[in-house]
């Protein structure tokens, strides 16, 4: 093809190359996507008809045609639809319209360089078009948008540009032409046409018919059942099916972790076919945290952007839900405060968490796989949805400093000694540096189980809950925590360990006394640690103050947030500990017990992951301690 009048962006040429080179293992998949982008684009002109009259089609029956030119070895494929117009042309054949989306691509495809793979999640990332040229070495489009007088035709060779210009279409919709490769002449036959319509196009609401052009006089066939998915009865329904259906409407391939399909009578009715997808979205972080599940009424698409329609703690859900019950011409703005929606949401809500619980208990495995891909998303409900945090809460699960195995509130209660009146957590980035933790020591000697929080998320609804079945959720590495209390069951062993404490507290004045003069403001207090038994200090923030997690997202955020000092406790039973206390009788010593205080702090710094307050400082004391260790 010669003459391009337009380049593509040097992303599209990139990800066209992908496409057509790497993605795919099955070539046949290039139909599923044009039918696919046909029945969409049929939905919109079914929508956007019924306000505007040039737009509806009041003549024709809306259906995609397969058109088969033996001749000319071409395979056509055209909709009745909403049609493009050049600006609409331009922008969606020829740019990538989401960003992230090259450097994705990139990076799955290097990982799959020895095989061609079918990437499962094409269908989010809008390129599903670009896969007809795995199987043509020319397309061209053909397109009149609803409502205007003029057509226009795209074409290209899948190299380095397109053409577009005027065109001349009887009807409103889209003709994509396809001149088929030496190797791909098989897309030609009747039957491989079938089959493969059969396979991936069935749940298509809209017929999807093959004519054959150079025969004349022969019936044109209607290939698919060509009613909606989810207004056949359930039970006739194969796997396949609503897997093909759910690709369809981007929710990944593959079988979903939950498919949910309902009729609900009442109040309000309404119809859900929804699932969980088996891998999350690439986009579920987004900010936006938008849902994107779809609304009909009536069997007509209205949107999937309804923010009302479900919490965005369910954001992970895809599919859609049909209604009778809202009126056809409210428009999509008013649908965010329709009382109808409203409704549907909260039967719906209720509908999906019931459902996760059901298979929390009967399926243990699958719980854990959907737990690992949403848990983090599921948990800011417990943030933002306060009348549902009774089920929330359990739903979550924890891995716990005793197993990496997550488990749930309740059975973390199971697990408390009967002393243990709090429910004990630790928040870090990852849940070895959790692990790591000087904290966990006196829980773990202890057998006392405690949570480990890992998502950002968790600083947000965790003082926010407070407490499960009236136990308060307590963080190890914020306040005081008496863990000898814990353990002394009966009252004179409690007594005892209170005797001991009371004897090592006046032991140790001295030392911390010291020790505040060398640290001075860098520390809010110093005490004696009922917590540590293998580290010499840890440090904990204020019990009034910000825990040590949400003061780390905060200096993520801003760079000059400092956040108050903390409190650093000192393990009285830690030879280090005890000697420095023998040594700082001896009035020689103190300039080595103060130098072997600073070093202790920031060793204390650094297993928070914080560089030391004073570089320069900690290398000189450092230095000096090694040269000692290591003499001439
Ligand atoms: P996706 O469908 O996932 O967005 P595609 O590359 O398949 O990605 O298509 C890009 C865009 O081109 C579509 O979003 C749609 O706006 C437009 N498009 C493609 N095919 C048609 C069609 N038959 N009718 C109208 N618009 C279409």
């Amino acid at each position: 093809m010669t003459n391009m009048n337009n380049k593509f962006e040097a992303d599209t040429g990139k990800i066209l190359d992908i496409v057509i080179n790497s993605l795919y293992s099955e070539r046949e998949i290039f139909l599923r996507e044009l039918i696919s982008n046909a029945s969409d684009a049929l939905d919109k002109r079914k929508y956007l008809g019924l306000t505007d009259k040039k737009i509806a089609n009041s003549s024709e029956t809306p259906e995609v045609i397969i058109e088969v030119d033996n001749k000319e070895k071409t395979l056509t494929i055209s909709d009745n639809g909403i049609g493009m117009n050049e600006e609409d042309l331009k922008s969606s054949l020829g740019t990538i319209a989401r960003s992230g989306t090259k450097a994705f691509l990139e990076q799955i495809s290097k990982s799959n360089k020895d095989k061609k793979t079918d990437m499962s999640m094409i269908g989010q990332f809008g390129v599903g078009f670009y896969a007809s040229f795995m199987v043509a070495d020319d397309v061209e489009v053909i397109s009149k948008k609803a409502g205007d007088s003029q057509a226009w035709k795209w074409s290209s060779d899948g190299k380095t540009g397109f053409n577009l210009v005027k065109a001349d279409k009887d009807n409103f919709g889209t003709s994509i032409l396809l001149k088929l490769k030496k190797d791909a002449k098989e897309f030609l036959e009747e039957t491989r046409l079938q089959f493969i319509v059969r396979k991936y196009s069935d749940h298509i609401s809209y017929p999807v018919k093959l004519s054959q052009k150079d025969k004349k006089d022969t019936e044109i066939k209607t290939l698919n059942e060509a009613s909606a998915l989810w207004t056949r009865p359930a039970k006739e329904i194969k796997d396949e099916q609503y897997q093909e259906f759910f690709s369809h409407i981007g929710a990944g391939f593959g079988k979903p972790l939950l498919t949910m399909h309902n009729n609900t009578e009442g109040t309000i009715s309404y119809t859900n076919l929804i699932c969980i997808p088996s891998t999350r979205p690439f986009d579920l972080f987004n900010p936006d945290r938008k849902s994107s599940l779809k609304l009909y009424i009536n069997r007509v698409f209205i949107t999937d952007k309804c923010d009302a329609l479900i919490p965005s703690y369910l954001r992970f859900i895809k599919g859609l839900v049909d209604t009778q019950d809202i009126d056809l011409n409210v428009s999509r703005e008013m649908l965010q405060n329709n009382p109808a929606v409203a409704k549907i949401s909260k039967s719906l809500v209720g509908k999906i968490l019931r459902e996760l619980k059901k298979v929390s208990e009967k399926d243990m495995d699958g719980y854990k796989n959907f737990w690992k891909e949403y848990g983090a998303v599921l948990k800011e409900g417990l943030y933002e949805d306060a009348e549902r945090k009774e089920i929330l809460l359990d739903l979550c699960r924890f891995s716990t400093n005793e197993s990496e195995d997550p488990i749930s509130l309740s059975q973390y209660l199971e697990k408390m000694p009967d002393t243990q009146k709090e429910i004990y957590y630790i928040s870090a980035e990852t849940s070895a540096q959790a692990l790591a933790s000087p904290h966990l020591e006196g829980f773990k000697s202890k057998n006392i189980p405690v949570l480990i929080m890992t998502d950002a998320i968790d600083q947000f609804w965790l003082p926010m809950v407070g407490s499960f079945k009236e136990k308060k959720f307590t963080s190890i590495t914020q306040g005081k925590i008496n863990l000898d209390e814990l353990d002394s069951k009966n009252k004179d062993k409690k007594n005892k360990s209170n005797n001991d404490k009371d004897k090592q507290d006046k032991e140790y004045v001295d030392l911390i006394a010291q020790l505040k003069v060398v640290l001075g403001d860098q520390v809010k207090d110093i005490r004696l640690s009922s917590k540590l038994t293998d580290s010499p200090v840890c440090l904990v923030a204020d019990e009034g103050g910000m825990d040590i997690a949400m003061e780390q997202l905060m200096i993520q955020r801003d760079s000059n947030y400092k956040g108050a000092p903390r409190i650093l406790e000192i393990n009285g039973d830690h030879s280090l500990i005890k000697n420095m206390k023998s040594l700082l009788s001896k009035k020689e010593s103190n300039d080595l017990v103060s130098d072997a205080g600073t070093l202790l702090f920031e060793q204390a710094r650094l297993m928070e992951g914080k560089m030391p307050a004073d570089p320069a400082q900690f290398s000189k004391i450092m230095n000096q301690f090694l040269l000692k260790a290591i003499p001439n």
